[in-house]
Parts: C-alpha cells; structure tokens; sequence
C-alpha cells in the first residue's frame, strides 16, 4: 500500500447521494483536474462499480460522463492516464515535454502536489501506488521513442 499521500483519516464522511455508500475523502484537487471549477472542498470518491458518480461533495456530483480520464475503476472507456490523481495521460506528458524542451513540468507539479499531501493514489490509482514511478517511466519511454538528431 502507498503511503505517499496524506488523506485525513478523520475529515467527516457522507454516504454517495446515488448509491448511498459512504466513499474515501480525496480533497479538492484530483476533481478540479477535470473540473477546473469544482468547488473547494473535501470531495469523496465513490468506488461502487456500477454507480455514476465518481466524486461526490455532499449533494454536488461529479459522474463519470463528466470526468476527461479514467479514475481508479470508473470511466473506463475515457484514456487512461499514468497519473489518476490529476489526470495526466501519456500523450499529456509527451506533450509538456515538447513544449518545455524536454523538462517534464507534469512530474514537477504532480511532485509537489504528492508532497503537499493533495493526491489520493491510494483510492483512484487502480494499482493503489503512487503514480511517480509511472511518470518516470513514461518520460523515459518517450525519451527513446524519440529519433535521434
Ligand atoms: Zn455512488
């Protein structure tokens, strides 16, 4: 189990509004990666397999019609991202690179987020792992993909 995000195991807990199961406490931040005016909050992921709504903050839902990329098991036919916190996919992070000369700001950002506590890897990464190691490894893969000048 990854232990490199900080949720409060004490912040309160409400039941999803749809399936009435009662799902971890993520933060704000791995929903405003979808939803950029999400409002602030201690929003709740909810793991039920078949119900819609991804994050839920009291009665304010986030379904998986509305998420750009997959989240832990939901939303599956949305892309895949390396990083489920925030939603970084590949092509993302081959992109950042292209427009950064080759300096990853994804992996600096989703560093910082991951230090400050803000990422729920734990809960929305399907492998339950911190995402890190994949972005690395992404980088690196997109780095010897590259043709040589
Ligand atoms: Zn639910």
């Amino acid at each position: 189990m990854s232990n490199c995000c900080s949720i409060d195991p004490n912040a309160e807990r409400t039941p999803c509004p749809v399936c009435d199961s009662t799902g971890p406490v993520i933060g704000d931040k791995p929903v405003k990666a979808h939803l950029p005016d999400a409002a602030d909050g201690q929003w709740q992921h909810c793991a039920t397999a078949d119900c819609p709504v991804v994050y839920y903050l009291g009665d304010d839902t986030v379904t998986t019609e509305e998420v750009k990329a997959q989240v832990a098991h939901k939303a599956l036919d949305k892309p895949r991202p390396v990083c489920f916190c925030f939603a970084h996919t590949a092509d993302d992070i081959a992109a950042d690179l292209q427009a950064n000369n080759g300096v990853s700001t994804i992996k600096a950002d989703v560093k910082a987020a991951v230090a400050d506590g803000f990422c729920a890897c734990e809960y929305l990464n399907p492998s339950t792992k911190c995402c890190l190691s994949d972005i690395h490894r992404t980088i690196k893969a997109i780095e010897a993909a590259r043709p040589t000048r």
